[in-house]
């Protein structure tokens, strides 16, 4: 009935610190200790060392220390039995949501052209200085749908994408057979969807020209959607007016990558959102106790799905 916490990108020491103050009960190893193997019971994982789950034989949970679990489900290893988890928390909707908002508002009040100007000395007034804009979601999960509302709340339009047909009051919800009555009615796309096979280099030529002319893209979910090229394709030719890009498929982005340099695209650092560790510790230990008596942790992942 123990923990064992790997990462090949993330510090794990302030979240072993974390887990043995919030539950002193819970003994917690690490990559080079000693560890019982027969003992650990739950996995905590971000992007782990391959194989992994197999030295563990009455593994019972894997815990994402994120929202996403393409890094786990990537693993052709996990014991059919296990079950999968991850943070849904509004400790991480909300910073999500003010990111997007911020991208959305830097496109409506074209600040990319002030921020020119400025470099320029030019002094340049737009007479309407709100673009006007239909918003689209792609994904209107627990991020999406904190997303929508917000949106919705400031006033725009807004479009819903995902797999299932979804109520929110005043937002228009499309199902993913209806893709192009979706793209019909946006001219900004944010993209929340979860990295899935199918998923997988969907933000690319052919769906680029299924979108209105001038569509603003903003990915703020997985660079593992996007082909950069055809982005920049595509904002050349005018069938996208620009791109805020928060995710790349390699990160951190090469040097050499055009898309650092180009005026119409926006790059930040996959900083949309860092998972709290002191909202992400409780959850963790809440399904632990769940699995442990039998019971399914509040949000399980649907390996099936891959999501
Ligand atoms: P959820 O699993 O709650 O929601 C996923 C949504 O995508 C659901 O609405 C689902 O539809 C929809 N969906 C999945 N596949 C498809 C498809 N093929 N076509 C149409 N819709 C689809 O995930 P979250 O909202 O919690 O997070 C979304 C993703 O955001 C995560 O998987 C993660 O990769 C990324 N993320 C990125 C961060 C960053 O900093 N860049 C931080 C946090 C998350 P349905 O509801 O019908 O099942």
């Amino acid at each position: 009935m123990s923990f064992f916490i790997d990462s090949t990108i993330k510090d794990v020491g302030p979240w072993m610190e974390a887990f043995r103050v919030r539950d002193p009960a819970i003994k917690i190893y690490r990559e080079g200790d000693k560890v019982p193997l027969d003992q650990i019971t739950t996995a905590v994982v971000w992007n782990h060392r391959p194989g992994l789950f197999l030295k563990f034989p009455n593994l019972k949970l894997i815990a994402s220390m994120g929202a996403g679990v393409d890094h786990i489900l990537s693993d052709p290893s996990i014991p059919s039995s296990v079950i999968i988890t991850r943070i849904v928390s509004d400790t991480l909707s909300g910073p999500m949501s003010n990111f997007c908002i911020g991208a959305v508002l830097y496109h409506q009040r074209q600040f990319d052209k002030y921020l020119s100007d400025k470099v320029q000395k030019i002094w340049h007034q737009e007479l309407n200085p709100e673009l006007g804009m239909n918003i689209g979601i792609m994904g209107l999960g627990a991020l999406g749908m904190d997303l929508a509302n917000k949106l919705n709340s400031l006033g725009f339009n807004v479009f819903g994408y995902s797999k299932s047909k979804k109520e929110i009051p005043d937002v228009v919800s499309f199902t993913s057979d209806q893709l192009q009555d979706f793209l019909n009615e946006i001219n900004v796309l944010v993209v929340m969807l979860p990295a899935t096979p199918e998923t997988k280099a969907i933000l690319s030529k052919p769906l680029f020209a299924q979108m209105k002319r001038g569509t603003y893209l903003i990915n703020v979910a997985r660079g593992h959607h996007q082909v950069d090229q055809d982005i920049i394709d595509a904002i050349e030719d005018g069938q996208l007016s620009g791109a805020f890009l928060d995710v790349f498929p390699k990160e951190p982005l090469s040097a050499d990558s055009p898309l650092w340099a180009h005026p119409k695209v926006m790059i930040t650092p996959h900083i949309a959102v860092v998972t709290k560790i002191e909202a992400a510790v409780p959850q963790i230990i809440s399904a632990h106790y769940r699995v442990l008596e039998g019971e399914l942790p509040e949000i399980v992942v649907d390996k099936l799905k891959g999501y």
